[in-house]
């Protein structure tokens, strides 16, 4: 739970429904609605990060899995498997390898920001405390993190803009009558609710979206998790700033300020740099896989290209979550792939076994 419990913003909510919120196992005895029952936490109509995080803790006790915390510092193969270091320096000898990693290392940050220091640009995936951020912030985006670190900050009294591309800001979930349809709903819309009318029932089936061809696969994917706000976030947003189809074309500090030009030649004098701008899957970013084995994994612009059960061309390494995307399809970027990437996962290697 590193990730959720010091890289989220407090106030923030999941923007996944409760439905598909739920950690998998086996017997599907561990749902957050288990959590709430057995912890006294009231259910809520939409889940707060706080709440998610106590979750997965609570899931991480109930699994009694013999989880060990430190850090892996390098995999390497060694003969037909693998050589781990960890950050202690201890080694571990391995015949398969599942890398679940996460997109950490993958945060995309426009070059246009790359002269700003550390004090006034950040991504937000680093998790710094927003109301230390200064008076005047520019988040750069348009999807949830942009939209709801907006909101957050200004409630917090932070005098925000947004700044994003895209010419309308786009809100998911805006049929809302489509969803109170009864059977008709479940058929349009799949429980993991990724993605728009039909493409979400498509996807929800990722060993169909396996076969799918790649072009449309990844048109499929883009489409699902295109940039977009909860519509919940609209009337938090009401009085926040919101310049759409503009892009910052020169960053620099001056006299500890931070001095933004932007297409249209206006100009922002802030004091942090908010980069909501999102991640690219590069396994080559994974600086605890050595370089010559990144180099035998074949790949996909960065993606592994992953086969059944996850393996990829280096016979005993795998990859899930984020990083299965590109061949499974968008649920893997989300909580709920869990169920699907478990499951695959867990029977692939019973069935390869020797
Ligand atoms: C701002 C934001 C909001 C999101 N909101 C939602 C949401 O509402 N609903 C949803 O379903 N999804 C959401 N997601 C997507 C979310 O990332 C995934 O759903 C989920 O966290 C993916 O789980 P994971 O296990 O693949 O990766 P992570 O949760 O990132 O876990 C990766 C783990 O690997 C560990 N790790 C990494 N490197 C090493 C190493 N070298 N050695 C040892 N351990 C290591 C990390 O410490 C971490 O514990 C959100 C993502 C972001 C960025």
């Amino acid at each position: 739970m590193n990730f959720w419990a010091n890289g989220m913003p407090a106030g923030m909510l999941l923007r996944s429904p409760r439905e598909a919120s739920t950690i998998s196992d086996p017997r599907s005895a561990f749902t957050l609605e288990a959590y709430e029952a057995a912890s006294g936490t009231k259910p809520a109509k939409r889940v707060a990060w706080e709440t998610f995080v106590a979750y997965g803790k609570w899931f991480q006790k109930q699994l009694d899995c013999n989880l060990d915390q430190r850090s892996v510092s390098e995999v390497r193969r060694n003969g037909s498997g693998f050589k781990l270091t960890l950050a202690d320096g201890a080694v571990i000898g391995s015949r398969r390898v599942v890398v679940a990693a996460g997109i950490g290392p993958f945060r995309n940050t426009p070059d246009v920001f790359s002269n700003l220091s550390p004090k006034s640009a950040s991504h937000c995936y680093e998790g710094r405390k927003l109301c230390e951020l200064g008076k005047r912030v520019a988040v750069i985006g348009a999807g949830q993190s942009a939209l709801e670190s907006a909101a957050i900050l200004h409630e917090t009294g932070t005098d925000a803009e947004v700044i994003a591309r895209i010419q309308t800001l786009r809100w998911i979930g805006m049929h809302k009558r489509l969803h109170q349809l009864g059977p008709i709903s479940k058929a349009l819309y799949s429980k993991h609710d990724v993605g728009p009318i039909g493409i979400s029932r498509l996807v929800a089936y990722p060993n169909v979206m396996y076969h799918v061809p790649m072009g449309l696969k990844d048109r499929i994917r883009t489409r699902a998790v295109r940039s977009a706000g909860a519509p919940w976030l609209m009337p938090r947003l009401r009085d926040v700033k919101i310049s759409t189809g503009r892009t910052v074309v020169l960053a620099n500090e001056v006299d500890g300020e931070v001095r933004l030009l932007l297409d249209d030649d206006t100009e922002r004098r802030v004091d942090h740099v908010l980069m909501a701008t999102g991640y690219r899957v590069n396994i080559a970013k994974y600086r605890f896989l050595a370089p010559e084995l990144v180099r035998e994994v074949r790949q996909l612009d960065g993606y592994p290209d992953v086969t059944a059960g996850f393996a990829t061309s280096v016979p005993g390494l795998h990859f899930i979550g984020a990083t299965a995307a590109r061949k499974f399809g968008p649920l893997m970027y989300f909580v709920t792939g869990t169920e699907f990437a478990s499951r695959e996962l867990a029977s692939w290697i019973r069935r390869n076994r020797n």
